[in-house]
């Protein structure tokens, strides 16, 4: 069996596609959609999803404004910009770039962004509504990405076993809590370091989502013959063979294709969806404030 692939280029144009009417109604009605990104330092993988995010937001018409400081600046430089971007009405989406230098505490800088900006979806306030089954509101881009990617390839998941491989707060916990909210109807599982035999967790899944950050770690002994997977990782690997010297890899191994129904290429998977979510969050935060 070949692994039918989860193109997440393809859905991510859908949703774009579903973004340039909403963004264009928007501005029929008075209100630019606005995002503002910060950056912090000069980490080179993060710059690269900052530029792609700026050029998302122009090629759907949302004005963008993107804030880079240097690694030096003191915490409380960056949490003036963030009472700033939160008071200033026409700015709808606030995101920090994550990861911050390590002299600053990224979550209580992000606690810091109000709810109803926090685009990322990293709020405990917006959290919280997720744990208490409350989908309606600002959803983290990458598993809610996730969920629209399974959705497009027309995965039903009501009564299925799920497992998520990796429980942090910005991809696994959440995946895991929104495949098992009513609607998705999802038994889950979530696998993490700790988890004993997990290879047998894994082999019972119809639905798997690797988020471990360990390339190619999911083999095709590790799936059910069948099974839907979902590659969250992004990984760089050496690879002589690149002029650049390396290569992207996922969590899971290409191979688990010949045992899996579907498969989320990486790149071209959950990447583009992370962002495509983004720009709805922004699109949405920029209409409520509209129907206020
Ligand atoms: P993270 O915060 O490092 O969390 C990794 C999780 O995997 C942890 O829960 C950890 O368990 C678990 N884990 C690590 N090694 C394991 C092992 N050998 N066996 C079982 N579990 C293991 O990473 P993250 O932020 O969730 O990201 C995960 C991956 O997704 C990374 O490759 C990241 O680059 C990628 N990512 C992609 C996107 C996208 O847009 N496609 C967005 C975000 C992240 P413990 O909790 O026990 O330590």
């Amino acid at each position: 069996m070949a692994a039918q692939r989860m193109d997440g280029r393809a859905c991510a144009a859908e949703v774009e596609a579903n973004l340039l009417q909403r963004v264009s109604e928007l501005k029929t009605r008075g209100t630019e959609p606005h995002l503002a990104v910060i950056i912090v330092g000069d980490d080179a993988a993060s710059h690269v999803y900052v530029n792609s995010k700026v050029k998302t937001c122009a090629r759907l018409g949302i004005l963008s404004t993107h804030i880079a400081l240097p690694s030096s600046t003191d915490e409380a430089t960056l949490r003036q910009h963030i009472v700033e971007l939160n008071e200033q009405e026409d700015v709808h989406g606030i995101l920090v770039q994550s990861p911050l230098p390590s002299h600053m505490n990224e979550e209580a800088l992000t606690d810091m962004i109000a709810p109803h900006k926090d685009v990322d979806g990293f709020h405990p306030e917006n959290l919280g509504r997720l744990v208490q089954g409350r989908t309606d509101g600002m959803l983290p881009c990458t598993p809610s990405g996730v969920m629209r990617m399974l959705r497009w390839a027309n995965i039903d998941l009501s009564g299925k076993r799920a497992v998520v491989l990796g429980r942090s707060r910005i991809v696994g916990m959440p995946a895991a809590l929104l495949l098992a909210a009513r609607g998705a109807d999802a038994t889950v599982t979530v696998a993490h370091s700790r988890t004993r035999e997990i290879e047998r967790v894994c082999r019972e899944a119809d639905v798997l989502v690797a988020a471990v950050g360990r390339p190619d770690m999911v083999k095709p002994s590790w799936v059910k013959p069948g099974a839907v997977v979902v590659d969250v990782g992004i990984n760089r690997v050496d690879d002589a063979t690149r002029e650049r010297g390396w290569r992207l890899a996922g969590d899971v191994d290409p191979s688990v294709a010949e045992v899996a129904s579907w498969l989320s290429p990486v790149p071209g998977g959950v990447g583009p969806m992370t962002i495509a979510m983004l720009m709805e969050n922004t699109v949405r935060a920029a209409e409520s404030i509209r129907d206020l």
